[in-house]
């Protein structure tokens, strides 16, 4: 008889754990994904990024990097305002997203700089995509409260791994690239 209570009340236990564990299980992976993204433009933040390049990097698979830094940001900001600048770097977000491949990872590396990495392409194809970014921003029109709109433009940077290179040479290799980039008049 004694049964009869038992029964109900560890079947009510049981549920009830497994409703918390789910809650847990859902709340787990949304914090996950915040500690992913970059707040502005959805992107993944740098630390991520690290984290997937290492994972490419211990695969021994070749990737391309790719960093961009927008021109004279620092004077869209002063021009046309700080909200303006965010919207800005929000359109260029889904620019990048819009013209790289779906198994490249676009992350936002720091204030006005993006970086990517694109796994199994050669020299030629990534710059391909870098040009292809890089006129795909400069033809974007950014759009003011009172409707006037401006543009801006993005110099790149380009650097392949190779089966020894480390990806912290890889990415200054990139670096380099861009400020040359930015020395030969930006926008290239
Ligand atoms: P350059 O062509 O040499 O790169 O010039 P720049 O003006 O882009 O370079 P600088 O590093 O002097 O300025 C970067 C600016 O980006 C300054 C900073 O206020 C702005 N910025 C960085 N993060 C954000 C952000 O999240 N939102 C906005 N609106 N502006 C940002
Ligand atoms: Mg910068
Ligand atoms: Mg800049």
């Amino acid at each position: 008889s004694m049964l009869y209570f038992i029964v109900p009340l560890l079947l009510i236990c049981l549920i009830l754990c497994e409703i918390m564990l789910i809650q847990w299980r859902h709340r787990e992976t949304v914090i996950k994904k915040l500690s992913q993204t970059d707040p502005l433009t959805n992107l993944l933040n740098r630390r991520s990024f690290s984290e997937k390049v290492f994972q490419l990097e211990k695969m021994h698979q070749q990737y391309a990097i790719i960093i961009l830094d927008l021109d004279h940001f620092k004077s869209i900001n002063d021009q046309y305002g700080h909200s303006i600048g965010d919207d800005t770097l929000k359109l260029v977000s889904q620019t990048l997203l819009d013209h790289t491949p779906k198994t490249d990872i676009v992350a936002r590396y720091g204030g006005e700089e993006f970086i990517m990495i694109l796994p199994a392409l050669n020299r030629h194809q990534a710059i391909n995509i870098a040009n292809r970014c890089r006129e795909a921003i400069a033809e974007t029109l950014i759009r003011n409260e009172d409707g006037t709109e401006f543009n801006i433009s993005a110099s790149f940077g380009v650097a392949m791994s190779d089966e020894t290179s480390k990806k912290e040479d890889v990415i200054r290799m990139a670096d380099q690239a861009l400020y040359i980039a930015k020395d030969k008049g930006r926008n290239q």
